[in-house]
């Protein structure tokens, strides 16, 4: 018997987080002896705060080592109750509330628990890859919606209402986006809550894990605070990690219709009993901090930003929109397509690109074909400024190196 017989058809037809691939070969390249800069992966280089960290180390001390409720201890769903109403107006009770191991363990049993074979997720792209492949591991159909630059990657509601049909079951909004750092106004966000008032058959699931990560004072508003007309039908996701330099602590929290929580509780009890004990006393000890980490990382963050777009636009054959949120710039290549590199090889693509970044400029990003749009890439600041610089400095070198092909 080959092993493929043995594996179920699901996981084979599954593809792998296409970001930990780059990340990956980077390491593999790095043990190799290679100074690679890797600005593939979707993590902030800061530690988790210190009274965060001795929050989880009180809750050792003091016994918090056994089994919690499935769906979160009471008193960090309190926290997650009191933060929704106060930072977005969004009021539910503690039973329409769930903590998880991370928003992406929530994502997934949300989709466990409602998709059928041939139940359709209108996913918007360029998107996180998890998204699609996460549909198809519980039977549904992707599908993905191109948002072009020139719309600002943002879904519009023309374009929702002509992809709506009698299968689709979910839009999925991620806001501020990965990983464009596009960022939905509120009237953005109604227009497409008045396109879904007419279709009460779909459900709005707000992946809403950037939310504190946003630039120039941007504002946010809450899906189901901007509709609050679809918040039968919403549930709104967000977590610790991005925020609060949180990744390997894993906890995500949601907040939805009752019912569905309760079959999100059904899913996690009978597969990881809860979240960790230590990391929901440290997002409890999270939920309870004053913003100040949030403040100094944003404005840390900006500078990153700034530096990094400033110097996309000083090399030729890239350009880029400037995010306003998240950690990533989508930074345009299409330019360079078609363009030779020194050892004479062309580069057709955006897979191309990103090879050769990495393989002549000793830099990792992700190709924009990993979030449903070639031509692109992905560049993450989550690393340091220094490091960001000498990255821009290498990214600069390769692409001057390369001349123009026959076909330009
Ligand atoms: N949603 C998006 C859009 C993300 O980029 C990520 C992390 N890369 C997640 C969810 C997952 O977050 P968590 O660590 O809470 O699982």
């Amino acid at each position: 018997m080959t092993i493929n017989s043995f594996l179920a058809r699901r996981v084979l037809t599954a593809n792998p987080s296409a970001t930990k691939a780059v990340t990956l070969k980077a390491k593999q390249l790095r043990d190799q002896g290679r100074d690679i800069i890797t600005l593939s992966q979707g993590e902030l280089d800061f530690d988790t705060p210190q009274p965060i960290r001795e929050a989880a180390r009180t809750a050792m001390d003091q016994g918090q080592t056994r089994y919690t409720e499935v769906a979160g201890s009471a008193e960090l769903r309190q926290a997650v109750q009191h933060k929704f109403q106060s930072e977005n107006g969004l009021n539910y009770s503690l039973d329409q509330i769930q903590v998880a191991s991370g928003a992406k363990q929530i994502l997934f049993n949300a989709f466990q628990a409602t998709l059928n074979e041939g139940d359709e997720v209108l996913i918007p792209t360029p998107s996180w890859p998890s998204y699609p492949e996460m549909v198809r591991l519980a039977s549904g159909e992707p599908r993905l919606l191109r948002c072009g630059e020139n719309a600002g990657f943002k879904l519009t509601p023309e374009q929702l209402r002509a992809a709506i049909n009698d299968n689709t079951k979910w839009l999925l909004l991620n806001n501020p986006a990965n990983p464009s750092g596009a960022l939905y106004t509120q009237s953005e966000l109604r227009a497409l809550g008045e396109v879904l008032q007419d279709y009460p058959q779909v459900w709005v699931i707000a992946d809403e894990i950037y939310e504190h990560l946003r630039y120039d004072d941007q504002p946010f508003t809450s899906f189901a605070a901007a509709v609050p007309e679809l918040s039968e039908r919403t549930l709104t996701i967000n977590g610790l990690s991005k925020a609060w330099a949180m990744t390997g602590w894993r906890v995500g929290y949601c907040a939805g219709p009752e019912p569905l929580i309760k079959a999100l509780n059904l899913l996690q009890s009978q597969s990881t009993s809860h979240a960790s004990s230590i990391s929901q006393a440290a997002a409890l000890s999270a939920l309870k901090q004053p913003h100040t980490f949030i403040t100094e990382c944003v404005t840390e963050l900006t500078r990153r930003r700034d530096l990094v777009v400033a110097s996309i636009q000083q090399i030729p054959g890239l350009s880029c929109r400037v995010p306003q949120g998240a950690f990533y710039v989508f930074v345009n290549c299409q330019s360079l397509l078609g363009q030779v590199t020194a050892a004479g090889q062309t580069l057709d693509t955006d897979q191309d690109v990103a090879l050769y970044l990495l393989e002549e400029a000793d830099v990792a990003v992700v190709p924009g074909s990993a979030f449903d749009l070639p031509g692109y890439f992905r560049l993450s600041y989550g690393n340091a400024l220094p490091q960001l610089e000498e990255a821009m400095r290498r990214i600069s070198v390769a692409c001057n190196n390369l001349v123009a092909g026959d076909n330009v």
